[in-house]
C-alpha cells in the first residue's frame, strides 16, 4: 500500500498554487497533481495582469511562473498525471488517474475553467485555421491581418488590446451596447484607432475554406446581417468550469462546484478553490485566497476527523 497523503491539490493554476503553498507552510502531506507540466491555469495566456497587487503590469505568464517558484522553493511536490475520478468512501479518499491512484484524507479541487464555445457553424470546423481562443497563444499569426474578438468582458477587451498592436484592424462584436469588463481596459480600448465596435451584434457563422475569410455577424435590434472580412476570430465569451470528473460526487450549480469562502464542498473532507468553484468574482486574487481558505478548511477537518 502507497503513501497517505493528508491532502491531494487538483490543479495548478493560482488556487492550487497558493493552497501548495499553504499546504508546505501549514507542514501537511501534499501533493499537486497538474494535467500539464507548465503550471499556472489561465493567468499562462493572459498578455498582462495589472491588478494583482504588488506586481503592477506583469506578464501572466511570468506571473504563473512566480507562483510556482514560490511553491517549488517550499518544498511542494508535484505529479503530472490526469483525474479521472474521486472515490469518497470512507475515511480515507482515492484520486484514480490514468497513470495512478492517490489516497488522501482529504482533497482540494481546483481545475479553474476553460474557454466557452459559441457554437456557431464554422466555429469547429476553422477552429486552428483562424478560430482561436487565446490571442497571447496566436495573435502573431495575425500580424498585419484583419481579425475579431467576440464578447465584451475582461478577457474579450484585453485580447483586443493585445491584438491592436499586432494587426492591421480589430472587431470587436459584443451583443449588447455596453462592455462588462475593467472600466480601465474599457477606455484604452475606446482609445485605439484601429479598433472598431460592433455593437448589439452577435456572430452567426464563420466561413472560409480551409481558413477563415468572413464572419458573418447580425444586429439584434435591427436584425441587419453584416460581413466581416477577416483573417482571424477570437472568441471570448467566458469561462466554463473543468469539473466533468467531479459530477455526481459534489453539489454542483450551473457545472460550478457549489462551495461558500470556506471552499467546502457537499462532500466532507472535499475542497473546491478558484474558478471552478460558485463564486461573483473570478480573479487571480480570489483564486489565491480560495487555495489558503481551502487549506485552512483541511486543517480544520484534519484536526476534527
Ligand atoms: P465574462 O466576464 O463572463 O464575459 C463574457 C463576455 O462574453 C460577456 O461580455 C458576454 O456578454 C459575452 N458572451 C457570453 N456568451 C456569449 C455568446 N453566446 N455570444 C456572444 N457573447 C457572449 O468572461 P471572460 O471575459 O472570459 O472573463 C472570465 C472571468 O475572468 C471573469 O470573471 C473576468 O472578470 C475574469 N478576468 C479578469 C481579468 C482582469 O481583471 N484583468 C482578466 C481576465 C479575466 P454579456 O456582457 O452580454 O453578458
Amino acid at each position: 500500500m502507497g503513501e497517505i497523503y493528508d491532502v491531494v491539490i487538483i490543479g495548478s493554476g493560482p488556487a492550487g498554487l497558493a493552497a501548495a503553498i499553504y499546504a508546505e507552510r501549514a507542514e501537511l502531506n501534499a501533493i499537486v497533481i497538474e494535467k500539464n507540466v507548465v503550471s499556472g491555469g489561465q493567468v499562462l495566456t493572459t498578455y498582462e495582469v495589472d491588478n494583482y497587487p504588488g506586481v503592477q503590469g506583469i506578464g501572466g505568464y511570468d506571473l504563473g511562473m512566480k507562483f510556482r517558484e514560490h511553491a517549488d522553493k517550499l518544498g511542494a511536490e508535484f505529479v503530472e498525471d490526469e483525474v479521472l475520478r474521486i472515490e469518497t468512501e470512507g475515511k480515507i479518499k482515492k484520486v484514480v488517474c490514468t497513470g495512478d491512484t492517490y489516497r488522501t484524507r482529504t482533497v482540494i479541487i481546483a481545475t479553474g475553467a476553460g474557454h466557452r464555445k459559441l457554437g456557431i457553424p464554422g466555429e469547429e470546423e476553422l477552429a486552428g485555421m483562424g478560430v482561436s481562443y487565446c490571442a497571447t497563444c496566436d495573435g502573431a499569426f495575425f500580424k498585419g491581418r484583419t481579425t475579431a474578438v467576440i464578447g465584451g468582458g475582461d478577457v474579450a477587451i484585453e485580447d483586443a488590446i493585445f491584438l491592436s498592436r499586432l494587426c492591421r484592424k480589430v472587431y470587436v462584436v459584443h451583443r449588447r451596447d455596453e462592455l462588462r469588463g475593467a472600466k480601465s481596459l474599457q477606455k484604452k480600448l475606446l482609445s485605439l484607432d484601429n479598433v472598431e465596435m460592433v455593437w448589439d451584434s452577435v456572430a452567426e457563422r464563420i466561413e472560409g475554406e480551409d481558413k477563415v475569410e468572413k464572419l458573418v455577424v447580425s444586429n439584434v435590434k435591427t436584425k441587419e446581417t453584416r460581413e466581416l472580412e477577416v483573417q482571424g476570430v477570437f472568441v471570448a465569451v467566458g469561462i466554463t468550469p473543468n469539473s466533468a470528473s467531479f459530477e455526481g460526487m459534489v453539489e454542483m450549480e450551473n457545472g460550478y462546484i457549489k462551495a461558500g469562502e470556506d471552499c467546502a464542498t457537499s462532500c466532507p473532507g472535499v475542497f473546491a478553490a478558484g474558478d471552478v468553484r460558485t463564486k461573483a468574482l473570478r480573479q487571480i486574487v480570489t483564486a489565491v485566497a480560495d487555495g489558503a481558505n481551502a487549506i485552512t478548511g483541511v486543517e480544520r477537518y484534519l484536526t476534527e476527523d
